[in-house]
């Protein structure tokens, strides 16, 4: 879609408060579930649905939502065989090919939005709101990479005094490996895919062990768009033994990873020890974010901006708020009022519109909350848990904490779900605050509630992050409007949905031609 003037536009919302839009896609998404869906190993466009094991909702794991097929090592090493041969044939298409073809997967996407969103909202724990914000946000990175594609790989004349006509063209590196998260098992796992794709890249997709099914169900759409089979290859397991069979391998251009900060290393150093090419690496990890709150800032809007920035998608957002700081002569009425917006969320089942907060992603996720919380209830001050309730038993549901701590350099690496901490600072010592956010090391999102605009400058100024929002919340990058990434131990760049990512996934190659 274009707007008057031509321009690329983003894609439509949903107004869930209109029932004759919202209940027919409901029944939609609920009449998709009654298939259970497979996720296997896509190998030149066949599925080896070997062994498969069931998949359940972490909203109620007695409910069987899929069946899941693992790929190893040898599903790892014929793909990448394949997808190695592929890559020139890809990357001759040219940027106007590859877009054609993205955009027609985009389009699938959108025909297709409600299986897509019931399996967000099943295998990933995603609220409805939620769930069409990443289709939306996969739509776009369809349509985005595919504009950036078409306008930055057509061949560049590169006139000069030299009697000769010399161009330069952008190619694919290789064969990229895209391993993504669960967080945003649609978004993430098209954007990372589409972006290699557009650059001209073949690409092996990891996605994340918890959400197999959606991923599965993105390729297939895309190879029916018109990516060649051999181009796109899905790997279903665990990335660590996939990794094992691939990393070595000198045919692999580059990854991208988005994931914890911990991951990053490990696939880092692997890479690094090869033999052969020095291979690309992305990084997109994790974040240790604050929101600054001075005492011009509007309570309304920071009870609002600092719950929604916290709590939405049970805080399992890498952008989500951690670490509240409050200037201390505003500190108690600001409290209150973010204490009493929380007590307002509804934590339960993501399919009813009533719910604000799912489940998280596993129980394995769900431990290491519940150690962070029993650690900070000893060691710093519990301002609010959320209740369970019966109806949360067969689910793994962890509850909105908030605590009150001294400082940001208690919390040691990110804690990934619905966990906030307060911290007061007094007036004067903004410095003081900007210093320890970056001591954390992360640099991912910053929140700022200001009424003065040379506060919002002087904190912009000095803490080393990727994303800015000011008096608002700071969660929901836009594709193409709000490039998003971070820097430090949060990441390496370029930033997803901007205009530098599939530079970085692409070479240059000079062509002169003698014409005197
Ligand atoms: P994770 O445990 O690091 O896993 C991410 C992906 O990496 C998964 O597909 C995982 O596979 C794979 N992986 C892990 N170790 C690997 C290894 N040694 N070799 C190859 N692959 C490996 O992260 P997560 O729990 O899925 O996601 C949450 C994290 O992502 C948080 O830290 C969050 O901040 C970060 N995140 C960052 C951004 C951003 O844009 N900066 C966006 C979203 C999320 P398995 O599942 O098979 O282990």
């Amino acid at each position: 879609p274009r707007d008057m003037l031509g321009n690329r536009v983003n894609s439509q919302g949903l107004l869930w408060s209109d029932p004759p839009r919202a209940e027919p896609l409901l029944a939609e998404m609920k009449k998709s579930l009654e298939r259970l869906p497979l996720a296997a190993p896509i190998i030149g466009g066949r599925e080896k649905a070997d062994l498969p094991a069931p998949v359940t909702d972490p909203s109620d794991r007695t409910r069987v939502i899929g069946q899941v097929a693992l790929a190893g090592p040898a599903e790892a090493k014929e793909a990448l065989d394949l997808a190695y041969k592929a890559q020139g044939d890809w990357d001759r298409l040219g940027g106007d090919g590859r877009a054609k073809i993205l955009e027609h997967a985009a389009d699938l996407f959108e025909q297709n939005r409600a299986s897509l969103m019931a399996l967000i909202v099943r295998e990933g724990g995603k609220t409805l709101p939620t769930a069409i914000s990443e289709l939306r946000e996969a739509v776009d990175f369809l349509r985005y990479y595919a504009s950036e594609a078409r306008k930055n790989f057509a061949p560049q004349a590169m006139p000069g005094p030299t009697g000769e006509s010399n161009e330069l063209t952008l190619h694919g590196k290789g064969v990229f490996a895209c391993i993504s998260p669960w967080n945003f098992p649609l978004a993430i796992f098209t954007g990372q895919v589409a972006g290699a794709l557009a650059a001209g890249n073949a690409v092996l997709a990891k996605p994340a062990a918890p959400t197999p099914l959606i991923a599965a169900a993105a390729v297939r759409l895309l190879h029916q768009a018109g990516v060649p089979v051999d181009v796109l290859h899905l790997l279903p397991g665990s990335g660590s033994k996939i990794g094992a069979a691939i990393f070595p391998d000198p045919r692999l251009a580059g990854i991208v990873l988005t994931g914890s900060t911990e991951a990053a290393t490990v696939i880092n150093r692997a890479l690094a020890a090869r033999d052969g090419p020095i291979a690309t690496v992305i990084a997109e990890t994790g974040g240790q974010n604050a929101m600054i709150v001075d005492s011009t800032a509007l309570p309304e809007q920071v009870a609002r901006d600092a719950v929604t920035s916290a709590f939405d998608s049970a805080g399992q957002r890498c952008s989500a708020l951690r670490v509240l700081f409050l200037q201390d002569d505003v500190a108690d009425k600001m409290l209150d009022m973010v204490l009493g917006a929380a007590d307002e969320l509804r934590l339960g089942d993501p399919f009813d519109l009533a719910t604000d907060v799912g489940p998280v992603i596993n129980e394995s996720a769900r431990e290491t909350l519940e150690q962070h919380a029993e650690k900070m209830t000893r060691q710093a001050k519990l301002l609010k848990k959320l209740p369970l309730r019966p109806e949360h038993k067969n689910g793994v549901f962890f509850p909105p904490h908030v605590f009150a701590i001294e400082s940001i350099s208690v919390l040691e690496r990110e804690v990934f779900g619905p966990i906030l901490h307060v911290v007061r600072y007094s007036a004067g010592h903004l410095d003081k605050v900007c210093e320890a956010i970056n001591a954390t090391g992360y640099g991912l999102t910053l929140g700022i509630h200001t009424r003065i605009e040379s506060t919002a400058a002087f904190i912009r100024d000095r803490v080393k992050v990727g994303n800015v929002y000011v008096n608002r919340n700071q969660i929901g990058a836009v594709v193409g409007v709000q490039p998003f990434g971070g820097e430090g131990l949060s990441g390496t760049g370029p930033k997803a949905g901007g205009p530098h990512y599939l530079q970085r996934m692409a070479l240059e190659r000079t062509f002169t031609v003698n014409t005197t």
